[in-house]
């Protein structure tokens, strides 16, 4: 296979399981190699375990780092993402924990978009705080020169946003950042690799919750870190070692299995997403739809420019009251009421107004945000469910 292939072919190529050389046959897929334990023939197997691992070498010498199953994974996660290495995570949450822990010690600053997934900032409450890491928030309009300070090491982004989809100039923030010596690290959980690469952009880190759109079931916790920079590949390890982490190796299978359909799911939740959009569009009670890939949206000019593709995210501001959005959301049908996203299923959340106030983007006032997953379900039915939901929710 030429590593040139298109990603869609690449993905249903890579990870599979080796031949027997005696047989001359193996199954397709890889299985859960499952182990706490490895064992060596010898010593001196151990020992050369040892010399290729301390050489660079992915070589197992015990179960937490996981087996063929996990290297696979992230061989994937590091093809998607156009990386070099890419370290595992029990959750997206871990994965964004172990850059910010990696990449800065006590006394060091940094800079962190306001869209960010909202845990982040009880990352910093809880634990960067105390560590004597300090954080400052930025939006897309800040002059971030103003905003560096002799101690700032690293800027952290995710583009899109959380809640509002906020594009963010990638390319610029890569440019700022190599100018002043700071590692750019962005989330890039919405795009997945898939439909957006922030290494290609400049970047030099790119975290992934493998639990959405790579898993894509709605049943598994995963998260991956993924650079092209050979130092900061040394830091990421021994801080994914240091704390522990580990992936079950089933997880990582179903990781593996999830990304073979994730070209076909991601286009089919794309397009109903578009679909949902024009809908809403023509609804008096819908003031902005937040979608990059929509026409309307602010951001359309950088998704254009930057993403190959889009997903099932959007988010719709409506001109309702608190209690009339409350009415709505628990009128709907087929959206699941529940946090995350990227499986088969269409969910809602109503976002909170505490959650918004961080969200220099959001100009919406009293309004309310509704931030709809577009499943893999029809999107007439979708459309269906939203419309008699409206009518509920204007008391009709
Ligand atoms: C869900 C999510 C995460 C965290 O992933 P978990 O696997 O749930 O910990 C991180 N970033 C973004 C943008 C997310 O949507």
């Amino acid at each position: 296979m030429s590593s040139s292939a298109h990603i869609d072919t690449l993905l249903q190529h890579m990870g599979t399981a080796p031949f027997d050389p005696k047989t001359g046959t193996a199954p397709v897929n890889l299985p859960s190699m499952r182990a706490s334990t490895v064992r060596f023939a010898s010593l001196e197997a151990l020992e050369n375990a040892q010399q290729r691992k301390a050489a660079g070498e992915r070589a197992a010498t015990y179960g937490r780092m996981g087996m063929d199953t996990h290297a696979a994974l992230e061989q994937v996660f590091c093809q998607l993402e156009d990386g070099t290495h890419c370290y595992l995570a029990p959750s997206g949450m871990a994965g964004i924990t172990m850059v910010f822990l990696a990449l800065l010690s006590a006394g060091d600053h940094a800079l962190v978009a306001d869209c960010v997934y909202g845990p982040v900032h009880e990352l910093d409450a809880a634990l960067l705080s105390r560590m004597g890491i300090e954080l400052t928030l930025y939006h897309a309009g800040d002059d971030l020169e103003k905003l560096l300070r002799p101690n700032t090491r690293l800027l952290y982004a995710e583009a899109p946003g959380s809640l509002l989809f906020e594009m963010l100039d990638l390319p610029a923030l890569a440019r700022f950042a190599r100018q002043h010596h700071l590692v750019l690290a962005t989330d890039n959980t919405w795009g997945s690799g898939y439909i957006y690469r922030p290494l290609a952009l400049g970047a030099q880190v790119s975290v992934i919750a493998g639990t959405k759109y790579v898993g894509g079931h709605s049943d598994l916790m995963l998260g991956a870190v993924v650079t092209n920079d050979e130092a900061i590949a040394k830091r990421l390890n021994r801080t994914q070692y240091a704390m522990g982490y580990s992936v079950s190796a089933d997880d990582a299978w179903l990781a593996l299995r999830g990304v073979r359909t994730m070209p076909v799911r991601m286009a089919q939740h794309a397009r109903h997403a578009l679909e949902v959009c024009e809908f809403l569009q023509q609804r008096p009670e819908v003031a902005a739809i937040y979608h990059p890939a929509w026409p309307g949206d602010a951001g359309h000019a950088l998704w254009q420019r930057d993403c190959t593709g889009s997903n099932g995210m959007l988010a719709v501001q409506l001109r309702l009251s608190p209690q009339a959005a409350r009415v709505f959301v628990d009128a709907l049908t087929l959206f699941g009421i529940g946090f995350s996203w990227g499986g088969f299923e269409s969910l809602v959340q109503l976002v909170t107004p505490g959650e918004l106030a961080r969200h220099h983007y959001w100009t919406g006032g009293q309004d309310a945000l509704v931030r709809l997953h577009i499943g893999l379900e029809s999107p007439a039915d979708l459309i269906a469910d939203l419309a008699q939901a409206l009518q509920r929710a204007q008391g009709r």
